[in-house]
């Protein structure tokens, strides 16, 4: 049914920014402290209290809009959303309409063919947080992640399919996260999105009406909630019943969305200029300034992978999806500089030992030590096997890659006529395999060469042996 129907999507993605206080007041903007203890008269909105303007946070945005291609602009102003919902005690929540402070920008996707626009960046606060108890207690509200600064990234319909926009958060959440601006830890909220969709006939430009699902808060719940709706959307169409403008909660755990309310527009909230708060004029020395700050991006870096150190498409992508990683790597080549060799190591022998959550990365061995076991192998002080035990020794220790090495006897300090002995050893006691090289050749080189690398602990190099055996035995 889905080659009659175009499938358009556009995200509003939300982020808290990572700043050490709320957006409009010095409460500590801190996840996991006890409930209604970052609090002040400001950020609960008591009657007379004042917001100021947390300048970081403005930094911030800003820093996110030039990672995203974004136009800054020179004034930006602040309004007033108002709608009730307990989790906002002021009954309005202070963001920005007609001037946020970026506009425009985008990201690709589809391996760099499609442009997917962004329409605006903009600031805001966050919400409180309703936490539903048992049926006795009823739900409680804390406050603590009100006033938390949150940016919205509105993206223009621009998407077609789910994968493109998880694709597009990807890129999103990893930029924010190599500049440094916000940790974006899905599960904890710090990150979250609104899906736009709706489905036109293939080809026709009007677009249909569309529904939004808010709040989605794993990758993996977007993809589900966008292929849903979609189907949903064409049978109500194909059933010739209409799709209503509305906006819909998506249940994860049924793999349903269910209408919440009809959707308002921006004028049933009555934006209005905050008056509390003078409109920011944006100087182009600071955004020039912030620009320096930027760090190299994923994107960035894959380019300079792929076109400076000749690693493959495959593996540049791998090395940049987690920025630790990528500085992982990169700190590894200012030890060794050979950046396809320690790729490799990187691929096959680190990343079977990296923790990763959705929340933390755990890298267990120093790139020194990482990059040094590396560096002996290729100057043949240390054989591959015992490289590889060498690695597993390195994790949780002071030492260094040399300092192990040596105390468990794994340096290669055996000479060229100790190691044609061990070959001609090898060769004497077995006589049957001798027979069967005869008849299979390569397969019982290997056996052979196993035992030799067994008897020289790993020291003997792999190719010598190789070679000598393969004289030997004729
Ligand atoms: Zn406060």
């Amino acid at each position: 049914m889905n080659d009659k129907y175009d499938v358009v999507i556009g995200l509003e993605v939300h982020a808290e920014l990572k700043t050490n206080s709320k957006v409009f007041c010095a409460c500590a903007n801190k996840y996991g402290s006890e409930p209604n203890t970052n609090c002040c008269p400001i950020c609960i909105g008591l009657p007379g209290a004042l917001p100021v303007l947390n300048k970081q946070a403005v930094k911030s945005t800003i820093k996110a809009g030039l990672c995203m291609g974004c136009e800054i602009n020179d004034i930006a102003v602040f309004e007033r959303k108002n709608y009730f919902y307990p989790d906002l005690s002021k009954a309005y929540q202070i963001s920005q309409l007609v001037k946020p402070i970026c506009v425009g920008g985008g990201v690709y996707v589809n391996n760099g063919t499609k442009f997917i626009r962004l329409d605006r960046i903009h600031l805001e606060e966050d919400a409180g947080k309703l936490v539903h108890k048992s049926e006795q207690v009823g739900t409680l509200i804390d406050y603590n992640r009100g006033g938390v600064p949150l940016i919205e990234m509105v993206s223009m319909p621009d998407m077609s399919n789910a994968d493109e926009a998880i694709e597009f958060l990807t890129q999103l959440r990893s930029n924010l996260i190599y500049a440094g601006i916000a940790e974006c830890k899905m599960e904890q909220g710090g990150m979250r999105c609104d899906v736009n969709i709706s489905i036109k006939k293939k080809g026709s430009t009007e677009l249909g009406t569309r529904t939004e699902m808010k709040n989605l808060n794993s990758f993996k719940s977007v993809a589900r909630a966008i292929e849903y709706e979609t189907q949903r959307q064409i049978e109500l169409v194909e059933n010739g019943e209409t799709v209503l403008q509305e906006t819909r909660r998506w249940d994860d755990e049924r793999g349903k969305s269910f209408s919440l309310r009809t959707k308002e527009t921006s004028q049933d909230y009555r934006y209005f200029p905050d008056p509390d708060l003078l409109s920011v004029k944006i100087e182009r020395s600071l955004v020039d300034e912030i620009k320096k700050t930027i760090p190299m991006l994923p994107k960035q870096r894959k380019e300079l992978y792929i076109n400076e150190y000749g690693l493959t498409e495959y593996d540049a992508d791998v090395l940049t999806t987690d920025k630790e990683i990528s500085d992982f790597y990169n700190e590894c080549l200012t030890v060794y500089k050979e950046p396809k060799k320690v790729c490799n190591w990187v691929m096959t022998e680190l990343l079977k030992y990296v923790e990763k959550t959705e929340e933390n990365i755990n890298i267990p061995i120093g790139y020194e030590n990482f990059a040094n076991i590396i560096k002996m192998v290729d100057s043949n002080q240390i054989g591959q096997s015992n490289a590889k035990k060498l690695i597993e020794m390195c994790f949780g220790t002071e030492k260094t890659a040399m300092e192990l090495a040596k105390e468990n006897n794994m340096l290669n300090d055996i000479n060229a006529d100790e190691v044609e002995e061990m070959v001609k050893k090898v060769i004497a006691d077995n006589p049957k395999a001798v027979e069967d090289y005869k008849v299979n050749g390569d397969k019982v080189l290997t056996f052979f060469l196993g035992q030799v690398m067994r008897l020289s602990k790993g020291k003997a190099q792999a190719n010598v042996v190789r070679e000598l055996l393969i004289k030997l035995l004729g």
